[in-house]
């Protein structure tokens, strides 16, 4: 059924406390945990419970898990006072555009200078 588990994803694993992670924020739908390989001072994840391949394919299926995860994306930039000096929210979709885990996340980013990408 869509949205259930993935055997082989490694984020539906950190979902179930089978794989550690650094978590920093839970809600009910959303884990936010910190990028093993992090690019910038602040560098969390904000992945949903259900599994998506990406984040367009969790806002077409359930709309509201993916206001709750750009919701937390912004809660996790206040709880790691990046709001006020600006952070970046990624959602890198396809190989092409550098994706490797194919499990719905948000990379929030900030506490560097961002060179501007578009
Ligand atoms: P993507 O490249 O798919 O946009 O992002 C996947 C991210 O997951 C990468 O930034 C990578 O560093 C991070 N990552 C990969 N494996 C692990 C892991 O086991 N634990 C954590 N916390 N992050 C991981
Ligand atoms: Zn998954």
């Amino acid at each position: 059924m869509a949205g259930e588990p993935q055997a082989d994803c490694l984020f539906c694993k950190i979902v179930a406390g089978e794989i550690p992670a650094t978590i920093v924020r839970e809600t009910e739908t959303t884990v936010a945990f910190r990028d093993i390989s992090p690019q910038a001072p602040t560098h969390v994840l904000v992945i949903p419970r259900v599994h998506y391949p990406d984040g367009a394919a969790l806002a077409a299926a359930e709309p509201l898990v993916a206001a709750d995860l750009l919701r937390e994306a912004g809660e996790v930039a206040a709880q790691e006072k990046v709001d006020t000096t600006g952070y970046r929210i990624v959602f890198n979709t396809g190989p092409g555009a550098g994706q490797t885990v194919f499990h719905a996340h948000a990379h929030v980013l900030g506490g560097r200078d961002l060179q501007r990408l578009v």
